[in-house]
């Protein structure tokens, strides 16, 4: 017995990076797993290496009302249902607040933040008749602290983390869970060129001294798209090596 088995679950992004490693996770926790993404061929190879039973690919753009009920209709034509959602496509941003520019600030919204209000809006009703399901929105430790250098991507990710608490206090009643994940530094595309390295002691700015890998995030969401979270909801996990829990005197800021 898995803790995901019989389970279906829709994951945004999932072609690469953390998306990815949470498509396995749910694969291999018995689930069975629509990968959407803006990303095609990476998306497909990876449906295909999960095989047809259990995993399918559809070209999915989260900013797109349309897109999402395509999504979410082709996930219940595949599978018969549709028990969670892991909104984790996002875009990143490197600028002060002071010299960032309005239309990559309104671009970055829109992917990390209306993006996941319009798949929570979508899910819903779909979750609702089937009698409950689990929402995990994935943030950032930038979600749960002011870091420099995150205007309109640390804006989002609160923002990403309101969104969670209004929709775990507005949808308990319906039996739907909704939990926000906020990831510390993860070795991904999205990361690598900031020079990070895998290892420990290669990341003092957090207290492990390290940074994460994807399947250390995987397996945190799929603790929370799982029964065994059942009495989880709004809450925020941060999966960051302590980054988020304070400072360890004398570390660079990294
Ligand atoms: P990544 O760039 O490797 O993967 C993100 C995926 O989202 C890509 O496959 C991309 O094609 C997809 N995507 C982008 N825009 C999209 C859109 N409009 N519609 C559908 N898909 C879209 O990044 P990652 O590191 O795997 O990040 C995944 C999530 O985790 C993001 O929300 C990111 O903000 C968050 N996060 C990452 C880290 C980290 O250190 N890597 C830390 C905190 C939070």
């Amino acid at each position: 017995m898995g803790a995901l088995d019989g389970k279906v679950v829709l994951v945004t992004g999932g072609s690469r990076g953390l998306g990815a490693a949470t498509a396995r996770a749910v694969v291999a926790g018995g689930g069975r797993v629509v990968i959407g993404d803006v990303r095609e061929e990476e998306g497909e190879r990876l449906a295909a290496e999960l095989g047809d039973a259990a995993a399918r690919f559809r070209v999915h753009d989260v900013t797109g009302e349309e897109s999402w009920a395509e999504v979410v209709a082709f996930t219940v034509g595949a599978f018969g249902r549709l028990d969670a959602l892991v909104n984790n496509a996002g875009i990143s941003s490197g600028e002060l607040l002071a010299d960032a520019d309005v239309a990559r600030f309104r671009a970055i919204v829109e992917v990390n933040l209306v993006g996941v209000f319009l798949g929570m809006r979508t899910v819903v009703p779909v979750m609702r008749e089937g009698g409950g399901g689990s929402i995990v929105n994935i943030s950032s430790a930038a979600g749960l602290t002011g870091m420099a250098r995150t205007a309109g991507y640390g804006a989002s990710k609160w923002g990403v983390r309101g969104l969670s608490k209004i929709g775990a206090v507005e949808l308990a009643e319906a039996r739907i869970r909704v939990n926000s994940v906020h990831p510390g530094m993860t070795y991904t595309a999205m990361t690598a060129h900031v020079g990070i390295e895998v290892g420990d002691g290669k990341y003092p700015s957090a207290p492990m001294g390290r940074v994460g890998v994807p399947d250390e995030i995987a397996a945190a969401v799929a603790f929370l798209l799982s029964d065994a979270a059942g009495y989880v909801t709004g809450a925020e996990l941060a999966v960051d090596g302590g980054w988020t829990a304070g400072l360890v005197p004398g570390r660079g800021e990294g």
